[in-house]
């Protein structure tokens, strides 16, 4: 992934970035430092959806729920707490103070990087022609040298399921609630209904999660989403899969559901509903055609591993070009299309592209599942170690989940890390860095890890991978006393 610039000489372009979320943004600064003429063009807010109604304001919001059910349960430590309530605006008002502190932040980023912004919507007129309609009534025309598109996503619609702003809302909405719907149901059991799902439940809603296949969160370990569905179960979250929903009645103050499940006809009723069944590319009214830039089926916009276009000076990032669906892809993205802009050779390997979901306990995925693996036609060695077992875990009162790490029996090679557990969106970082520098289990089981830690579960999996983890016993014995 090493640029190489460096025995080019040095050309300084004029760049138009559509949207300025973590894609969009990111790359904008990378080309001010590295010299180039940008403007950015965008129609809402700098820092796109992650920022203003996605990353940022709901892991504001899960902290807070997370921190207020910490404290009604801490009286299992002996910190007793009377008249604990929760102030719901006031807790709006802090979340859109970290936003606005952060948007705010990109806003002065790009003053001092002398990034000039056109707020407005951007369409093509031609491949070396942007038209933008601006929000303050002018229309603007941009010509450049390269064009970078990170136009992002949106939310999927459901054909019988519209959306009112009220009580059918989706996830930007559901961030904005003043007051904690006593019942709510989540359409789609996917990373973001479980998210939000969860966070509801924490803050004091009942709550329903109705999921139209029979699995969650496809390409996570099964084992994993297993113990997921455990301790939703165990918050009081009903999670119905295989389960088609429809709107029987809806009134402002009540939705009434009908259910089609795998045992029969059931129906819900709730306060609140939320729609959260996927989200679809901002590719349209682009003028991607007029450009002659090519779309899949599914309207993303495919690229190289240089994150090209089909049109060589039109680069794409972020959500618009396909799934995984995340903040750091998009960034990531927006580095290497910065780099190539730049004149280098780097290119993008996703095999060391990480995921975390903050359901509780949270998820965090690197490399590939053991399904996956096996998939892929490799004879996989797994070492599992349980937070139950971690000192650290315990003594923070967090002992459910798992480390499941997955290696190519005949390398050693680490091939994937799939966890649930304590504060694992943290620990996924020392597995993705594994997997980015070809580490083995050994290496990692060799590595010292401070105690007591929560990383240290990591090395305990890896040291399980060869049957030698300390701290729980494990039938299997190694073929040798060391490991190699
Ligand atoms: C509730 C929620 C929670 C999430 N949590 C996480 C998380 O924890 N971690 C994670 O990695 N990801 C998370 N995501 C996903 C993450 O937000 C996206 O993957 C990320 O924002 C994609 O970045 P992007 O730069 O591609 O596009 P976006 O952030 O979607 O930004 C695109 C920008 O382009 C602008 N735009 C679109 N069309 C035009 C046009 N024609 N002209 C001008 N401007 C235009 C839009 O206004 C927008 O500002 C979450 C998403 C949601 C909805």
């Amino acid at each position: 992934m090493a640029a190489d610039s460096s025995s080019q000489q040095k050309i300084e372009k004029k760049i138009v970035v559509i949207g300025a979320g973590p894609g969009g943004y990111v790359a904008a600064i990378r080309l001010a430092q590295l010299r180039h003429t940008v403007t950015v063009v965008e129609k809402e807010a700098l820092g796109g959806v992650c920022l203003n109604w996605g990353c940022i304001p709901s892991k504001a919001m899960i902290y807070a729920g997370t921190l207020f059910e910490r404290i009604q349960k801490a009286s299992e430590l002996g910190i007793l707490v009377d008249g604990l309530r929760l102030d719901m605006p006031k807790l709006q008002h802090w979340k859109n103070g970290v936003v606005q502190k952060l948007t705010g932040g990109i806003g002065q980023l790009f003053k001092a990087h002398g990034i000039q912004t056109v707020y407005g919507t951007a369409t093509f007129s031609d491949s070396k022609t942007l038209s933008v309609q601006g929000n303050d009534g002018q229309t603007h025309t941009l010509k450049a040298d390269a064009f970078l598109i990170a136009t992002g996503s949106s939310p999927v619609a459901v054909p019988g399921f519209a959306l009112n702003g009220h009580n059918i809302i989706d996830s930007r909405d559901a961030l904005n609630w003043t007051e904690v719907p006593k019942t709510l149901a989540v359409l789609g059991g996917g990373v973001i209904g479980l998210e939000m799902g969860t966070l509801y439940a924490k803050l004091g809603a009942k709550v329903s999660i109705l999921e139209l296949s029979d699995s969650i969160l496809p390409g996570v370990d099964s084992e994993i989403t297993q113990l997921l569905k455990r301790s939703l179960k165990k918050r009081g979250i009903q999670l119905h899969t295989g389960t088609k929903a429809s709107i029987s009645q809806a009134s402002e103050t009540e939705i009434s559901l009908q259910l089609e499940t795998p045992k029969g006809t059931d129906s819900l009723t709730v306060e609140k509903l939320l729609v959260c069944v996927g989200r679809k590319p901002n590719s349209q009214g682009l003028g991607l055609e007029k450009a002659g830039i090519k779309t899949d089926a599914k309207g993303f916009i495919p690229v190289d591993a240089q994150l090209r276009t089909n049109v060589p000076h039109i680069f794409a990032i972020g959500d618009v070009t396909a799934p995984p669906l995340l903040a750091h892809k998009a960034s990531k993205e927006g580095l290497v299309a910065a780099a190539v802009i730049d004149g280098s050779k780097e290119v993008l390997d996703y095999r060391a592209m990480p995921s975390a979901i903050f359901c509780d306990p949270e998820i965090a995925t690197v490399g590939l599942s053991e399904e996956q693996a096996k998939a892929q036609g490799y004879t996989v060695k797994v070492g599992k170690f349980p937070f139950a077992a971690s000192g650290r875990a315990l003594s923070m009162n967090e002992p459910d989940g798992m480390v499941k790490m997955i290696t190519d029996a005949a390398t050693d090679q680490i091939l994937g890390v799939h966890m649930i557990g304590p504060e694992v969106s943290e620990l996924i970082a020392e597995a993705t860095l594994a997997i980015e520098m070809g580490a083995t289990a050994e290496d990692l089981s060799l590595t010292v890890h401070t105690h007591p830690t929560l990383p240290e579960t990591m090395m305990e999996a890896a040291e399980a991978v060869h049957g030698l983890a300390i701290h729980i016993f494990q039938k299997e014995k190694p073929a040798t006393a060391a490991v190699k």
